[in-house]
């Protein structure tokens, strides 16, 4: 594809890499057999070609020309019904990096308008609530209590309370040959934190003490509801601890919700640019595992119900965003389970982080598809790999979800 960036980018380092990942697409359009946005609407602005050509318009206009608030409106409208799921990164044969290209495209034009007042205070009260595990939690006491007042499908979303055992810290061994550390999630560690302990549990098992640093969030939330700064923090944060733990005895940091993992991995892109912190953040990304990577070697610690069929989904984040398939399918096949055929199985359910809250027609379309996939064979369980899947995809089935090392456990 030819550009022709004004001098005003072409100068910039974002310019520069919109720039060389613009130049590799052929607008073939194969990508947008695989969107699922482009399938509900049938915009081509919907789809990945369309939404590559309104970031190219964007870097090829001066500030006077991108200053029309209604041309960006319109441009920042179909970049937000994007649920940079990547299946398109999947498909595309030239090697179009659509995720850091989109990245890049919102935030510009996400600053060069202003959104109205409520969308502002919507994705600030999200942002707020969502990334802080204390807040999360007492979001969810009070939503529980009003449960039974609120309509059927926002009832739906609030997840039950989970209440651990009182022994579950003090059966943890903490004299393994293997250290790893790991997150809690803000949203996980409060919504299901019987996950976490599962994890520990059977990693403990196989041999592997896992500790938990003190932040919670990786800085997704922020980075993709374009509060840069803000997740820019949070990110140098976490390099900053990260870095000295795993120089001092930790081999890797090991993620078990594939959101965040994938985020992470993408510390080393997000700081290239940052002299501090570009080789730590790289350093980082290259330490960074989602606990599917390590499935061959984990040891159940419990013994399987292998009567139980089980529909497994693959979280977007996981196959395209990490490119990591078969793992968790092949694991839980050893252990006993039998798994049925999902179709559609690329295709996103619609959770996409904050996604769901900001985009909640599509959202709800992709969940009803997806949930008629899983349940077709009449699985005993779904299972998955994210967090953000395992609560959407909940509340459209009474079929029991769960995390995968849940079954291990
Ligand atoms: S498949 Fe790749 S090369 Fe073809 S239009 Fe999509 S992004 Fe461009
Ligand atoms: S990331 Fe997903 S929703 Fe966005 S353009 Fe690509 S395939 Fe479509």
């Amino acid at each position: 594809m030819q550009t022709s960036f004004t001098s005003e980018f072409t100068q910039t380092a974002d310019g520069q890499r919109v720039n060389k990942i613009l130049r590799k697409c052929v607008h073939c359009g194969f990508c947008n057999a695989t969107c699922p946005t482009y399938q509900l609407t049938g915009d081509e602005l919907d789809g990945p070609r369309g939404r590559i050509y309104l970031i190219k318009n964007f870097f090829e206009q001066d500030s006077e020309e991108n200053k029309q608030q209604s041309t960006n409106e319109v441009r920042l409208k179909h970049l937000d019904r994007c649920l940079t799921c990547l299946a398109c990164e999947t498909t595309c044969p030239s090697g179009v990096k659509y995720g850091e290209l989109v990245d890049i495209g919102r935030k510009h034009i996400n600053a060069s308008i202003q959104r109205p007042v409520a969308s502002k205070i919507k994705r600030n009260l999200i942002l707020s609530a969502f990334s802080n595990s204390t807040r999360v939690a007492g979001l969810l006491a009070i939503a529980r209590i009003f449960k039974p007042f609120l309509p059927a499908a926002l009832a739906a979303k609030i997840p039950a309370k989970i209440k651990l055992p009182a022994s579950s810290d003090s059966e943890i061994s903490t004299s393994s040959s293997r250290k790893m550390l790991t997150i809690k999630g803000c949203v996980q560690n409060a919504a299901a934190p019987q996950i976490n302990l599962a994890t520990k549990r059977v990693l403990n098992n196989s041999d592997i003490q896992l500790d938990e640093v003190n932040s919670a969030c990786c800085g997704a939330l922020a980075f993709h509801l374009t509060e840069t700064d803000q997740a820019l923090r949070t990110i140098c944060i976490n390099i900053d601890d990260w870095y000295q733990k795993l120089n001092n005895g930790y081999e890797s940091i090991i993620i078990n919700s594939s959101g965040c993992s994938s985020f992470v991995k993408q510390y080393g892109t997000i700081m290239q640019d940052d002299n501090s912190y570009a080789e730590k953040a790289k350093f980082i990304s290259k330490h960074c595992i989602d606990l599917s990577e390590l499935a061959s070697e984990l040891k159940p610690k419990a013994s399987p119900d292998t009567n139980k069929t089980i529909a497994f989904h693959s979280p977007c984040t996981l196959q395209h965003g990490q490119n990591i398939n078969g793992k968790i399918e092949e694991k839980l096949i050893q252990a006993g389970y039998k798994l049925v055929v999902v179709q559609d199985s690329h295709l996103c359910c619609g959770s996409a982080g904050t996604y769901s809250l900001l985009e909640s027609e599509l959202s709800s379309q992709l969940l009803e598809n997806k949930v008629s996939n899983l349940e077709k064979h009449q699985p005993d369980m779904i299972v998955t790999a994210n967090i953000g899947c395992l609560m959407h995809i909940q509340s459209g089935t009474k079929i029991p979800v769960k995390h995968w090392i849940e079954l291990l456990a």
